[in-house]
């Protein structure tokens, strides 16, 4: 057993890092092309936890120097009203990428708003031509949760490949595109994936067979010590609020000693998420300004 204090993944210094990269990237594509690469964020009626997020997106585009709109709606916004928006953002050509918070109103339909989003300004890949493009191997954007896990892994130099790797999860949104990932014939990836969900029957059988674990089953502390061996890695992509404190899916203080690496809650996924968004913001202003 190894109780290493040099097993932690500082999520906060690999953003750095990438924010710092994306600056001199957006500086060397668009040098003298009077673009700067821009996203708007659509958000109805005023949910705390959107709010703070649509807060957080907008001081990490001043961070690398991005353009952002906010499009704040009443909660009661039809969804044509709605879709009007999108059509006009779509059409936009100074706008590069768009994101409709969720959760949205229950008289929206949340599928036809993701599918009204032009699939090359969906930095979010939610829209089903991007997800589609992901499940066939050839993706255009990769989500940006589970694009977070694949980048730590690579910046951290761990080992992907032909490694057998446990997902905890399989939301839309995290678990399963990050299977698919992971699954794709390229390098840093070309791995064996196990994906458990509330229907697993004993969790702790794949987990313990993983070289790498990945929570994000939105449970706090349900991977435990017994469930993993020795010298796995373990990224925690779980926010839970447990009494007034943000804690992950890993019951961290019996899994640190164990695990060869293992991301915190906060200061793990979290900040390289924003960054990943940032990423596929540059992205879409690249090939909009292509296609001008
Ligand atoms: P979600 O849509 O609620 O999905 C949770 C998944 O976990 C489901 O597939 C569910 O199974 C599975 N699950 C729940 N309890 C389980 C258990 N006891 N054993 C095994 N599987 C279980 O959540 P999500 O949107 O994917 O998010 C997951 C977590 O990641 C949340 O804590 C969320 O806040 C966090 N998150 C973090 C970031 C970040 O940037 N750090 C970004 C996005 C999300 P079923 O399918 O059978 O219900």
């Amino acid at each position: 057993m190894m109780n290493n204090e040099n097993n932690l993944i500082d999520g906060k210094a690999i953003a750095e890092t990438i924010k710092n990269e994306l600056i001199l990237d957006t500086e060397r594509i668009f040098k003298g092309k009077n673009i700067v690469p821009k996203l708007s964020v659509v958000i109805l009626g005023e949910d705390p936890a959107s709010l703070f997020y649509v807060r957080m997106i907008e001081r990490t585009c001043k961070k690398v120097g991005f353009q952002f709109e906010k499009h704040a709606l009443a909660l009661d916004t039809s969804e044509e009203d709605l879709l009007a928006l999108i059509e006009k953002l779509n059409k936009d050509e100074k706008m590069h990428g768009i994101i409709v918070q969720t959760p949205l109103p229950p008289h929206v339909n949340q599928k036809n708003i993701q599918r009204a989003l032009t699939p090359e300004k969906d930095v979010d890949c939610f829209n089903p031509v991007n997800m589609g493009n992901l499940a066939l191997g050839v993706p255009v954007y990769l989500p940006c949760t589970p694009n977070a896990v694949y980048e730590i892994l690579k910046r951290e130099n761990i080992e992907v490949e032909g490694k057998y790797v446990t997902i905890v999860g399989r939301s839309s949104i995290v678990g399963k595109p990050l299977a698919l990932i992971l699954l794709l014939k390229q390098p840093n990836a070309n791995a064996t994936v196990t994906v458990c969900h509330s229907r697993t029957g004993n969790l702790a059988d794949f987990t313990r067979k993983a070289d790498i674990i990945v929570a994000a089953a939105g449970k706090a502390g349900i991977i435990t010590g017994s469930m993993v061996e020795d010298n796995t890695v373990v990224i925690d992509v779980g926010t839970n609020e447990v009494e007034g404190k943000l804690v992950g899916d890993v019951n961290f203080e019996e899994v640190s000693k164990i695990a060869s690496r293992i991301t915190p809650v906060p200061g793990g996924v979290g900040p390289v998420t924003n960054m990943m968004l940032m990423k596929n913001t540059l992205q879409a202003a690249k090939n909009i300004a292509g296609n001008l």
